[in-house]
This record gives structure tokens, C-alpha cells and sequence, in this order.
């Protein structure tokens, strides 16, 4: 079996280098393919308290989308610069943890194919079935020769249950914790999108997300990002990240908050220089947020618990009316419409109404 090397890998160990002992690294997975070996790196900085806010960065899960790997790459060059004079980064990092898998599925990136080495959609992959998906791009079973295969419906892929591990032991046990995974080549401008992929309904989180909006627009006023649940443009099977979150939501809501975001960069000649500027801004509020009392969130999450009333979506989207009214029209609406059903049936647990399936991240 041999060591494999290609240019995203290459400067990933680079960074690495560069980072040494500031940083915490460890191959999480090694995949083989035909007689080639390819690592799967995580690399941590930061406090390494399980209770510390944590941010981390996904790429490279559609290996094709090399520009999410190339931006996060780009980003981890600029830490590895301010460590040696940035104290407001270092004094942040004492009490906050980043998180980085830039190349989740490195058979995919080496080959420039969406799919890993089996022929697998790793955003396809978890037992999570979709709600209403019947396209073939939501994800199928046929044959691997086909975009969009889901694989073994027994046993996830390695990479994907590597990056399962990663957000289990680096963001579950924290108490504010966001995942954000790039990706690219949806639609005409730059997504930010959050649960759920897979069904229609509104996630738990909802009201913090929009918070979390709401600071966006704040702090940059002309963001080019459309911040949305995925489901506004299309529902899958098998997303990864409606299975964490719901794993997530067995074990952890009443204590913790997880947010997974997935950014849709647009497909486009843009430099990676330009598309890493936009990047830092993006993460620089909940970079901030992490430690400057774990947000607007937290304390709003102690609002919703007070005022709770059933029926629960009515509970969460409620205290956050005013981040709903400045929320895109169509999730407002479908709000509403939830709001109104809920009222109508008196009960929990309605279906919510947000349309217009498209093709998938
Ligand atoms: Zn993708």
C-alpha cells in the first residue's frame, strides 16, 4: 500500500507542519483505494476542554467541490500567520476550539469525482430517508455507477462515519457548538444553509439560526449570502447532517446547542483569494460568538425554555418573531402556515409547507 500525494493533501501537510505543536492533528481514517492509501486529517486548535464552544470547518465531502477544501485550506494558512501575533485570536482559542477536516473524502478529491472511491454520494450515505424525495438525485440505491448512490444501507462509508466521530467527540459535549461544510455548485448565489435537508419541517434550532442571521445582517449589511433551511430548495435521503442532528437531538437538546450549516459556494471563476476574504468575514461573527457568552442563543434559549408552551414549534419560532419577519419571504411564510396549522390542530408535531425541490449539495 502506498502513501498517496496530490496538491490539496500536499499543502494540508504543509499547514500542518507549519502548525506544529500549536495545533493538534491526527489521521482519523485511512482509505484504500486500488493500491494507494489516502489519510483522513483532523487537525484542532485550542482548548481541548470537552465544554469549550467549538467551531469546525468541512470540505471535500463531494470531491469534485474542491473549492470547499481549497477555502478552508486557505483560511487554516491565515491562522497558522496570526498565531505568531494575533492575541485576540490567541486569548480567544484559550477559551474556544477549531476544528478542521478539509478533505473529508480524499479518494473523491484526488479523483475530481463527487462520489469516494466506491462509488458512494457520502451526503447520501446515512439511514436518514427523506421525506417526499423521489428524484434520483435525493439519493438511490441502484448502482454506484450512477451519480447520487447512497451505498450500504447496513454500514456507512469510513469517511463518512469518520467525520460521524469527529463531531461526536469535538462538538456534541460542548455547549455551543456550529459545523459548517462547503461545498459548491448550487444554484446562482453563494447558500448558507442550515436543517433540515430531508424533510420539510422546521429544526429545532430554528430560532437560534435565525438569531444567528439576524447578526449577520447586522454586522455586514451588503452579505451576499442567502441563509435558508435546504429543504427550501430540496429534500434528500440520507444527509449526513439531519442524521447528526438528530442524533444530537436524542442525546443532547435540553443541555447543548449544534448547529450544522452547509455553504453553497457558487460555481464561478472567482480566485480563492477573493472567496477566503468573503469566507473569514463569514465565520468571523460566530467566531466571536463562540466566546462572547455564547450568544444571543444562549440567552434566548433560556427565554424559549421560560416561556415554553406547546405545541413545540410554536414554542421555538415564537420569542424569535422579529428574526422571522427579517427572515427570506418563503421561510416566513412557511412559518406562518406552520404557526396556523398548529393553532388549527391544537397539537404538535404538524408538517410544515416549504416547496420547490431542486438538485442537490
Ligand atoms: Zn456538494
Amino acid at each position: 500500500m502506498t502513501g498517496i500525494k496530490f496538491p490539496e493533501l500536499e499543502q494540508l501537510e504543509r499547514i500542518i507542519e507549519q502548525l506544529g505543536d500549536r495545533a493538534q492533528t491526527e489521521v482519523i481514517e485511512r482509505i484504500q483505494y486500488q493500491d494507494l492509501e489516502f489519510p483522513i486529517h483532523c487537525i484542532t486548535l485550542g482548548s481541548t476542554r470537552p465544554d469549550a464552544p467549538a467551531l469546525a470547518f468541512f470540505g471535500g465531502v463531494h470531491g469534485l467541490e474542491k473549492i470547499g477544501s481549497e477555502v478552508i485550506l486557505s483560511y487554516m494558512e491565515t491562522i497558522s500567520q496570526l498565531l505568531d501575533w494575533d492575541q485576540e485570536l490567541l486569548s480567544r482559542l484559550e477559551k474556544s476550539r477549531l476544528v478542521f477536516v478539509p478533505i473529508v473524502n480524499p479518494v473523491g478529491v484526488y479523483l475530481g469525482t463527487r462520489c469516494n472511491g466506491n462509488g458512494v454520494d457520502l451526503m447520501r450515505n446515512s439511514p436518514v430517508e427523506g421525506v417526499g424525495s423521489t428524484r434520483i438525485y435525493s439519493g438511490h440505491r441502484i448502482t454506484p455507477r450512477l451519480p447520487w448512490y447512497r451505498g450500504d444501507q447496513a454500514k456507512m462509508e469510513k469517511e463518512a462515519q469518520a467525520l460521524c466521530r469527529i463531531v461526536d467527540q469535538h462538538l456534541f459535549n460542548s455547549p455551543l457548538s456550529i459545523a459548517l461544510d462547503l461545498h459548491s455548485g448550487f444554484g446562482i448565489q453563494d447558500r448558507l444553509w442550515f436543517p433540515y435537508a430531508s424533510r420539510q419541517t422546521p429544526f429545532a434550532f430554528l430560532a437560534e439560526t435565525l438569531a444567528l442571521k439576524e447578526l449577520f445582517d447586522r454586522c455586514y449589511r451588503h452579505h451576499i449570502y442567502r441563509i435558508e433551511p435546504t429543504s427550501l430548495e430540496y429534500t434528500i435521503n440520507g444527509d449526513l447532517w439531519d442524521y447528526l442532528f438528530d442524533d444530537f437531538v436524542r442525546r443532547f437538546e435540553a443541555e447543548h446547542l449544534f448547529l450544522p450549516l452547509t455553504l453553497e459556494i457558487v460555481k464561478d471563476v472567482r480566485a480563492v483569494g477573493e472567496l477566503q476574504d468573503r469566507f473569514v468575514l463569514l465565520v468571523r461573527p460566530a467566531d466571536v460568538v463562540h466566546v462572547e457568552e455564547l450568544f444571543v442563543a444562549q440567552r434566548l434559549h433560556g427565554s424559549i425554555r421560560r416561556h415554553a408552551v406547546e405545541p413545540p414549534v410554536v414554542r421555538i419560532v415564537e420569542p424569535r418573531a422579529v428574526a422571522v419577519r427579517r427572515g427570506n419571504d418563503r421561510l416566513r411564510n412557511a412559518v406562518a402556515q406552520k404557526r396556523r396549522s398548529g393553532r388549527e390542530r391544537g397539537s404538535s408535531g404538524a408538517a410544515g409547507n416549504l416547496t420547490d425541490p431542486g438538485r442537490g449539495r
